[in-house]
C-alpha cells in the first residue's frame, strides 16, 4: 500500500521512508516483510555514547566509544575483499575505523569532519582498528538520548540504516499499535505500557528504560505462547482419543527380543508411554533424552504397541537420511512384529501410489518418512499412533500437527534430544507430559573435549588428519555459510582453506542450509558410505545422524554458539566403541567466551550442559526460533529472566480460568484474540481439519 491510502501495520516494508525497493529486498533477509515487522524488530543491545574513552587509553580486545576528527580514508585490500580504512584522531591517539565491501561508504569520512564511533578495537594491520563500529556525528542523532540502540543487520544494511528506518516507521505506523495486554497485568508486575515499550526500545531515553521496554517485550511475548500453549493443551484433553489399549504382547515381544538389556531410563519413559496408552485419553507426551540415550526403542515400543492394538502408527523424521535410518532400525530390531512403508518427498510416483495404497489398506501398519507424510493424500485407516523424532526441528507448529486423515486425536508421543533445564521445561512444553531419559546405554565413552584458542587450530586439524589416516572421520562445523562482516568462520571458506592447506590430500564435502536439499542429502549420504572423510558444514549436522565412524569433531568460532547447541554438535561423535574427541576453537580475542567454554570440557550429560547454558545466558536461547518455529517470537534476543517466564505462565493460567466466567471481560477477550492472531493454526487443534 502506498503512502496516499491510509497507512496499515500490514503494509509492505518498502514503502517505509528512507526503504526502498533495494533496502526492501535486504530487510526481507533479516525476515522483515511489513511495517509491524520492522517495529518487531527489536535492538539486541544498547551502545552508551556518553562514555567516551581516549585513544591512547585503548587497548586491544576493548570494547569502547571514541571521538575524534576523521584525518584520511583510503581503501586496503583484504581476505575478506576491498576494505574503507578511515584515520580518526582526537589528539592524543589514532584509530582506524574499518568497513569491508561496503564501497559507498567512504562518501561520509571527509578530512576534518568530526566521529563518534563505538565497538571492539583490535590490533590489526600495524594500528589499532575498529570493524564495522557504530558511529555517527556528534550532535547529529536519530535518538533521543546518547543511549543508541544496535539491531541485527544484514550485509549491505547497517544497524544504523535500520535505527532510522524503525525511527519512521515508528512515527507512523507506532500509533496504529493496538495494545493487547491488559494495562492492569503489566503494571501488577511492574512493566511499562506496551505503547511505551516500543518508543523506549527503539529510541531509549536511557539505559534503565530500554531494560524495562525489554523485559516488559519478554513478557508479552511469553504470556501469548503461554495462553497458546496451555489452550492447546486443553482442546487436546477434550479430543477424543483411539481408546485404552489392552494388549501389550507385541510390543513386549519387541522388548524381550533386543539384543542389549533397557536402561533404567527407557524403563521408565516405556512405562510412562504404557500408562498412557492405557488411557481413555490420548497421549500427548514429549520424550526428552540426550543424544544416543536410546530413544528409538521408546518409539518403537510406543508403535508396536498401537499396531498389537489394531491401529497404524506414524513415525515422523526431520530428513530422509533420519527415516531411513529408522527403517533400518525397524527391520534389525522390529523384526517381523510389523508391516513398515517408506514414504518421502523423494519417493518415486509408482512407489508412492502404492505406499499410499498400503496405507489406506491398512497392509502398512507403520508408515515412517519426512513431512511428506502429513499430507492430505495420505489416508490412513485407522491411526492410533504418531511419533515425531527431534522435534527441535520441527516446532510448535508441527508438534501436533496431525496427519491429513486422522478420524480421531492419535497417541502423539515427540521426542527431543535437545535437554531443556527443568525450570523452563514446563514453560515450553506446557502442553505436553513430560519423560526424561537422563541414562546412557552402558559402555559409551564421552569424547574428549578441549578448548583452543585460534592458535591452537593445527591442533585440532593434526588430529582430524591423524584420525583419518586410522581409517576415521571428522566433522568441521563452522557458524555462517559465506563470509559476513562479523569475521566469523564460513563454512565454505572454511572448506577451501582447510583443502589447499591443514587437510591437504583429504577427501572433503561441504553441508549447509542455502545448497538444495538433493545435494545435502548425496552429500550425507556419501558421508555415510565414507566416500567423504572431513564433512564441513554449519549446524544443519546438529540433527540426530548417525556416523559411528565419525571420532572428530571441530567447531570453528565455537564462542559464538550457546553451550546446548555445542553439546548437540558434541554427539555426533561418540557413537562407536573408541575415544572421540571435540576440539572447541574459539575466536580470537575473546577472553570471556573461552571461559565460557571450559564448562563444556567438564560437562558431559546435556542436562547439565543446559543449566550451564541457563546460567550463562538466560532463558531467552530456549526459546529460539527452532524450539518453537514461530519466527515472530523474538525473545531469544530479549534478555529473558526466568522471574519473567513464571510470571507469564501465572498470568496465563489466571487469564484462562477469568475467561471461563460467564462474562469475561474484554480486555481479556481481546488479548487472547491477539494470541490467535499470533498462533492461528495452533488452535485448530483437535477440531476438524
Ligand atoms: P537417540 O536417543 O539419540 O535417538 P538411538 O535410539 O539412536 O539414540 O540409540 C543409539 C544407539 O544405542 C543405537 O545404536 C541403539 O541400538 C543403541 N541402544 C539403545 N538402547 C540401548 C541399550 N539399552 N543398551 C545398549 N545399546 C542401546
Ligand atoms: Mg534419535
Amino acid at each position: 500500500m502506498r503512502k496516499d491510502a491510509f497507512p496499515s501495520l500490514q503494509d509492505s516494508a518498502r514503502y517505509i521512508k528512507g526503504v526502498g525497493p533495494k533496502k526492501a529486498l535486504l530487510l526481507e533477509e533479516l525476515g522483515i516483510r511489513t511495517a509491524l515487522d520492522l517495529l518487531n524488530h527489536f535492538p539486541f543491545r544498547i551502545e552508551d555514547f556518553s562514555k567516551v574513552v581516549q585513544m591512547d587509553e585503548v587497548h586491544p580486545g576493548d570494547e569502547v566509544t571514541v571521538q575524534g576528527r576523521v584525518v584520511s580514508a583510503s581503501f586496503v585490500g583484504s581476505q575478506r575483499g576491498r576494505a574503507l580504512r578511515v584515520t580518526v584522531t582526537d589528539g592524543r591517539g589514532l584509530l582506524h575505523l574499518v568497513w569491508y565491501n561496503m564501497p559507498y561508504m567512504h562518501r561520509d569520512f571527509t578530512p576534518g569532519r568530526p566521529v563518534v564511533a563505538s565497538g571492539r578495537a583490535e590490533w590489526r594491520r600495524g594500528g589499532l582498528e575498529m570493524a564495522h563500529p557504530l558511529w555517527r556525528v556528534p550532535g547529529e542523532t536519530a535518538t533521543r538520548g546518547p543511549i543508541i540502540p544496535v539491531y541485527h543487520s544484514a550485509a549491505g544494511l547497517t544497524s544504523q540504516t535500520i535505527q532510522k528506518i524503525v525511527k519512521s516507521a515508528l512515527e507512523i505506523y507506532g500509533p496504529l499499535l493496538r495494545p493487547s495486554v491488559p494495562p492492569a497485568v503489566l503494571e501488577k508486575h511492574g512493566f511499562s505500557l506496551e505503547g511505551q515499550a516500543y518508543r523506549d526500545i527503539h529510541d531509549p531515553p536511557s539505559a534503565v528504560a530500554w531494560q524495562t521496554a525489554r523485559r516488559t517485550m519478554a513478557f508479552r511475548e511469553m504470556l501469548y505462547l503461554q495462553i497458546a500453549l496451555l489452550t492447546m493443551r486443553r482442546d487436546a484433553e477434550a479430543a477424543p482419543g483411539p481408546g485404552a489399549f489392552r494388549d501389550f504382547e507385541r510390543p513386549q515381544a519387541f522388548v524381550s527380543g533386543l539384543p542389549f538389556v533397557l536402561t533404567s531410563a527407557q524403563e521408565r519413559a516405556i512405562s510412562d508411554v504404557r500408562a498412557d496408552l492405557c488411557g481413555v485419553k490420548a497421549m500427548n507426551r514429549l520424550l526428552q533424552g540426550d543424544v544416543g540415550s536410546g530413544k528409538t526403542v521408546v518409539a518403537m515400543y510406543s508403535l508396536l504397541a498401537g499396531v498389537g492394538n489394531g491401529f497404524q502408527g506414524a513415525f515422523l523424521a526431520p530428513t530422509e537420511i533420519l527415516a531411513e535410518q529408522h527403517v533400518k532400525t525397524f527391520e534389525e530390531l522390529g523384526r517381523d512384529l510389523a508391516r513398515v512403508g517408506f514414504l518421502s518427498g523423494a519417493s518415486g510416483n509408482a512407489e508412492r501410489r502404492q505406499v499410499l495404497e498400503g496405507v489406506r489398506q491398512g497392509d502398512i501398519q507403520v508408515l515412517i518418512g519426512t513431512h511428506a507424510m502429513l499430507g492430505p493424500e495420505v489416508e490412513w485407516r485407522r491411526l492410533g499412533v504418531v511419533v515425531t523424532d527431534e522435534q527441535h526441528r520441527f516446532g510448535v507448529k508441527q508438534r501436533l500437527v496431525l496427519p491429513g486423515s486422522a478420524p480421531v486425536a492419535p497417541h502423539v508421543l515427540v521426542m527431543s534430544a535437545t535437554p531443556i533445564p527443568r525450570s523452563l521445561a514446563l514453560t515450553l512444553y506446557g502442553d505436553l507430559d513430560i519423560s526424561v531419559m537422563d541414562v546412557m546405554p552402558p559402555g559409551r565413552i564421552p569424547a574428549k573435549t578441549v578448548v583452543l584458542d585460534g592458535r591452537g587450530r593445527q591442533v585440532a586439524y593434526r588430529k582430524v588428519c591423524e584420525e583419518v589416516a586410522a581409517g576415521r572421520q571428522a566433522y568441521v562445523v563452522c557458524p555462517l555459510i559465506r563470509e559476513g562482516a562479523t569475521g566469523r568462520k564460513a563454512a565454505e571458506l572454511v572448506r577451501e582453506e582447510l583443502e589447499q592447506g591443514a587437510l591437504r590430500g583429504l577427501r572433503l564435502g561441504l553441508i549447509h542450509g542455502d545448497l538444495p536439499r538433493r545435494e545435502v542429502e548425496q552429500t550425507m549420504a556419501a558421508f555415510l558410505r565414507q566416500d567423504i572423510q572431513v564433512l564441513v558444514s554449519t549446524t544443519v549436522v546438529e540433527v540426530g545422524i548417525d556416523a559411528p565412524n565419525a571420532a572428530v569433531m571441530v567447531v570453528e568460532d565455537a564462542d559464538s554458539f550457546g553451550l546446548a547447541t555445542l553439546h548437540q554438535l558434541r554427539g555426533r561423535v561418540g557413537r562407536g566403541k573408541d575415544q572421540s574427541f571435540c576440539f572447541l576453537i574459539a575466536s580470537a580475542g575473546t577472553e570471556s567466551g573461552r571461559e565460557r567454554l571450559k564448562a563444556m570440557e567438564t560437562l558431559s550429560d546435556g542436562f547439565s550442559v543446559a543449566e550451564a547454558d541457563l546460567e550463562q545466558r538466560g532463558p531467552g536461547q530456549f526459546f529460539g526460533t527452532q524450539q518453537h518455529g514461530l519466527p515472530e517470537i523474538k525473545v531469544s534476543d530479549l534478555q529473558l529472566t526466568l522471574d519473567v517466564v513464571s510470571r507469564a505462565r501465572e498470568e496465563a493460567r489466571s487469564v484462562l480460568a477469568a475467561l471461563e466466567a460467564p462474562d469475561p471481560d474484554a480486555a481479556l477477550v481481546n488479548l487472547v484474540s491477539a494470541v490467535k492472531t499470533r498462533f492461528g493454526d495452533l488452535f485448530s487443534y483437535g477440531r476438524s481439519r
